[in-house]
């Protein structure tokens, strides 16, 4: 194979391994794909039929793609992988809401979770396995990051929940919500958000897109400049001092800087940005924070997300009780901002972000933190 053989197909910013292994088709887009159809000596629309089954039908097959020619299918499944993702648990909560673990090539294993609520059905996805991020309340931190998804592992997690689906359900709302931080994985965030948008992929409006971040602000004017999705932003805290502490990122982008950037976003008409809060008992939930959080977001365009805390084994942290959540919510009211009180979805089924994933890995996970005890005394000797 000579240089520019190996080249074909393969997006620029998405390299793959220099094992030379296949890689999953679904980490292409449509230009990868016209590439990679003219390689193989055939024309140019073929890319778009490739494409139709891979995001519209979402099918696990080569010898699925029924109007390709067989010599096409034989030579894309010599060149590429294209399978679909195992699940490897499902735990569904008397709520409607279901999780999904999945489990990677690699053995890896990542969290999905369809939400049924009224008027919508949304798909929590994970763009990481683990994350680096270190949010004092969150259950994927205590993993560390472990690597990031490929395009084709994020947007799996789509396909397989739709085969969780009930005939008349239809996943409407998709929110990057679960393990990891989204704009840490930014090229193939932005690969798997054009390819669920696209025309030619899955033609999901940007609307009904969000993406959660931690605050990484060069990465969110970014984002906002590339695709028009929703932004939310985990802010949790109104003093740098508790931030710091409670998401440690706010160390290398501070309040201000990150407000500065939310002001400066490229937002469309009406569009605001979600700022998210976990409301932890003695921590963040008093009266003096509300105040300090209705004249920070003052001059944003902004809500609110008021979120109970979802407590975990591990954790010592503890969840507001309902009368401060309202308390605070009402400040926020006065103070002419919008915000809504995040309902616990899932409760019974261990739904928050990374907590599944613990439960399966406890003997690991235990022996992690063993050995890093065991270190930190070594250390202090
Ligand atoms: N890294 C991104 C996306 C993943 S976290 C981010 O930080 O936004 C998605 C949301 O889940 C965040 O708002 C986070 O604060 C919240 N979350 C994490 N652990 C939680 C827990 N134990 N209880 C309630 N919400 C939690």
């Amino acid at each position: 194979m000579n240089l520019s053989d190996h080249r074909i197909g393969e997006p620029t910013d998405d390299p793959p391994d220099s094992s030379g292994a296949p890689r999953d088709i679904r980490d292409l887009l449509l230009d990868d794909l016209e590439a990679a159809v003219a390689s193989a000596g055939e024309r140019p629309y073929r890319a778009r039929q490739i494409a139709h089954w891979l995001w519209q039908k979402g099918v696990d097959s080569f010898d699925a793609m029924r109007d390709l020619p067989a010599a096409l299918r034989i030579e894309l499944s010599e060149r590429f992988t294209l399978a679909a993702t195992e699940v490897s648990a499902v735990r569904r909560s008397s709520d409607g809401t279901r999780k999904l673990l999945l489990r990677l090539g690699d053995g890896e294993e990542i969290e999905t979770v369809i939400i049924p609520s009224e008027d919508r059905t949304t798909l929590c996805l994970s763009s990481q396995a683990g994350c680096a991020m270190g949010c004092e309340f969150c259950a994927t931190a205590r993993m560390g990051l472990h690597r990031n998804l490929t395009t084709a592992e994020i947007a799996g997690q789509i396909f397989a929940a739709r085969r969780e689906l009930k005939p008349d359900e239809r996943l409407t709302n998709y929110v990057f919500m679960g393990m990891g931080e989204p704009l840490a994985n930014y090229p193939r965030l932005i690969r798997t958000l054009t390819a669920m948008t696209a025309p030619w992929g899955m033609g999901i409006s940007p609307r009904r897109i969000t993406v959660s971040t931690v605050g990484l602000v060069p990465m969110m004017e970014k984002l906002l400049a590339e695709i028009p999705v929703n932004l939310a932003v985990s802010l949790h805290a109104t003093t740098d001092e508790l931030r710091d502490r409670l998401a440690p990122i706010n160390q290398r982008y501070p309040l201000k800087e990150l407000f500065d950037a939310c002001r400066r976003l490229p937002l469309k008409s009406r569009s605001r940005i979600t700022f998210e809060y976990v409301m932890l008992a003695g921590v963040n939930d008093s009266v003096d924070d509300a105040r300090r959080l209705v004249k920070l977001l003052a001059p944003q365009r902004a809500k609110v997300n008021l979120i109970f805390f979802n407590p975990f084994a591990e954790s010592i942290l503890e969840r507001s009780p309902r009368s401060a959540v309202e308390a605070f919510q009402a400040i926020l009211h006065r103070g002419n901002l919008t915000a809504t009180i995040r309902e616990s979805r899932g409760l019974d089924i261990a739904a928050a972000c990374g907590q599944l994933y613990a439960e399966h890995h406890e003997q690991e996970v235990s022996a992690r933190k063993n050995a890093a005890a065991e270190a930190g005394t070594a250390g202090q000797d």
